[in-house]
């Protein structure tokens, strides 16, 4: 082959090739990164170039063409040595590519062909030294490795032979100049070209995969860690995706619901809600579908249809651009806490309950009576309306007591607040024992006339009971006689004065003849502070 088309070949040859790798090195697919590899091609193709146009004498255009061919070779070495597993220092390369180009510059001093003869010992040093680094790795296995290995050798062979026979014997390989060394050299050089481009890109690739495997048994490792600890955490496991349907289930979780993973997953979460907990499960749906996470409790249904309490950590999962992709979440198992909880919160019920409530009528006490008329006459404040306030006492109790004697007398109290409940029935209206036999009730929102009425009704409902009262002057049956007061708020009359009128009525009916009613509105009269009693009815 032409010297010159055999430079012209190598020249384009680098140049696409030095092409070809800058591709390869900025595709994002490919993890490997070769360093030096474009830099060798481009000052190959650069050299070669050079001496296409210059290859009959050797000045200092050939000597430069050779500094740049030698260069490319060196950091050809390099490259290889790096896709070999290792590294080359920063100051080894510098301090190789200066020596490169003070002996290139001591090759126009030489006679021919001693400088030609240095160059193509430089040249084969930059041969055999990749080709150690590829055997050191591959051994003498047949591989890849081992094929460009022996390719670098095999150059390198020739051109230490090119080398010393311009060294040793010069006057002969001035003579054979034409038919050996310049021809054979660049045609070698071409195929080593042809075979260590092709090969250097297939070892770049098989690393390049190795790393891609390497990271993929990373990641699976990783996925095997992270499946060992969701399975034995007492916590339970759920990943939704962007359907609130199970992707993930973890045995635990599972197991606290009484299901197998299989029949959980691809189930929607709302399917686990009793009807009336799909309020908390709408909510949280709607806090993780705006990216919001939350801690929260719920109950859930087990595959028996028992309910369970959990208490929930929820995390949205998002995509790269903050879409909502699904969600996680870690469920505690919170059942016997709460249920001691509900417990609590029942027997707490129980005892207020109890401790508001007269044992023997079973309507509310005193102590209950005391606590509704602050709440009520405070709320007044508020308002233009009145409160009314009913007291009445059984009349001739201790006679009824000494003659029927004292269980007749617990069941006659106890008729009475049957008949209590049965007359006060709107639920902020309130009906008390307020001690011994004498009963109050509370009616909010209600004026004289109206209190009257009910307390009337009252009246003629125990009346009515006709419990057997032979010494009673007052009637032949239990009657009760009554003080009934209504009241606007004012700062200057307390909850004592509300009492201590329908106390001082209640007195004025029983001296009045018992079995009666007396009423009188409780006002503030003028600067004397004294109360006013406006009306009665006997
Ligand atoms: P008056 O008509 O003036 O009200 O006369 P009274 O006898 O009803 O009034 P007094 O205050 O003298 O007597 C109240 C009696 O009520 C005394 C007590 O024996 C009776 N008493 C109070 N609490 C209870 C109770 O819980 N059970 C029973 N059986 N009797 C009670
Ligand atoms: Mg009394
Ligand atoms: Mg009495």
């Amino acid at each position: 082959m032409d010297l010159r088309t055999v430079m012209l070949m190598l020249a384009v040859g680098s140049l696409l090739f030095g092409l070809l790798l800058m591709i390869f090195q900025f595709n994002r697919n490919n993890h490997q990164r070769v360093p030096f590899w474009v830099a060798a091609k481009i000052l190959q193709a650069i050299g070669s170039l050079m001496l296409y146009y210059r290859t009959e004498t050797y000045d200092a255009v050939t000597m430069l063409a050779n500094t740049a061919l030698l260069l490319g070779c060196a950091y050809e070495a390099w490259a290889v040595r790096f896709l070999s597993g290792r590294l080359v220092r920063r100051w080894v390369h510098i301090l190789t590519s200066a020596g490169i180009a003070a002996l290139c510059v001591a090759t126009i001093f030489l006679v021919p062909p001693y400088g030609l003869g240095l160059v193509f010992l430089l040249q084969s040093i930059f041969f055999i030294l990749p080709s150690l680094f590829l055997f050191n790795k591959s051994g003498l296995k047949f591989s890849l490795q081992s094929i460009l290995a022996a390719c670098y050798f095999i150059a390198g062979l020739v051109f230490l032979l090119g080398g010393a026979l311009c060294w040793g014997a010069p006057v002969y390989a001035l003579r054979l100049d034409r038919s050996v060394i310049f021809n054979m050299i660049p045609t070698i050089s071409f195929c080593i070209f042809l075979v260590s481009g092709f090969v250097l890109l297939m070892l770049a690739k098989e690393k390049s995969d190795m790393q891609v495997k390497e990271i993929q048994k990373t990641l699976e490792k990783s996925k095997i860690r992270f499946q060992q600890i969701v399975e034995t955490a007492i916590e339970g496991v759920l990943i939704f995706d962007n359907d609130y349907k199970i992707t993930f289930v973890n045995k635990n979780m599972a197991k606290m619901l009484g299901y197998t993973i299989d029949e959980m997953l691809g189930r929607p979460y709302a399917s686990f809600f009793p009807k009336e907990q799909l309020v908390v499960y709408n909510y949280q749906e709607n806090l993780r579908k705006n990216g919001d996470d939350s801690v929260y409790e719920c109950r859930l249904l087990k595959k028996d249809g028992q309910e369970h309490w959990f208490l929930v950590s929820a995390t949205a999962l998002l995509d790269d651009s903050g879409r909502f992709e699904g969600s996680f979440a870690m469920l505690t198992d919170i059942n016997k806490r709460k249920e001691m909880e509900l417990l609590l919160e029942e027997s707490n019920r129980r005892l207020t309950e109890l401790s508001n409530t007269d044992s023997l009528t079973g309507i509310a006490n005193r102590r209950c009576f005391d606590a509704t008329l602050e709440r009520e006459y405070l709320r007044l404040k508020r308002s233009n309306s009145k409160l009314s306030v009913i007291l009445f006492d059984i009349d001739y109790f201790k006679e009824y007591n000494d003659y029927y004697g004292h269980v007749s007398g617990d069941d006659c109290l106890r008729q009475i607040g049957g008949v209590l409940e049965y007359c006060i029935n709107r639920t902020v209206d309130l009906a008390a024992r307020y001690g011994g036999e004498e009963f109050a009730c509370i009616l909010p929102d209600t004026n004289i006339r109206s209190a009257v009425i009910i307390a009337e009704n009252i009246r003629k409902r125990i009346q009515s009971l006709e419990i057997e009262h032979k010494k009673s002057l007052a009637s032949n049956f239990v009657t009760a006689s009554f003080g009934i007061t209504a009241v606007q708020y004012s700062p200057e009359i307390s909850l004592v004065d509300i009492v201590s009128m329908a106390d001082k009525l209640l007195y004025k009916a029983k001296i009045s003849g018992r079995n009666r009613i007396e009423y009188a509105e409780l006002n503030v009269k003028g600067r004397d502070d004294s109360l006013n009693i406006i009306g009665k009815k006997g």
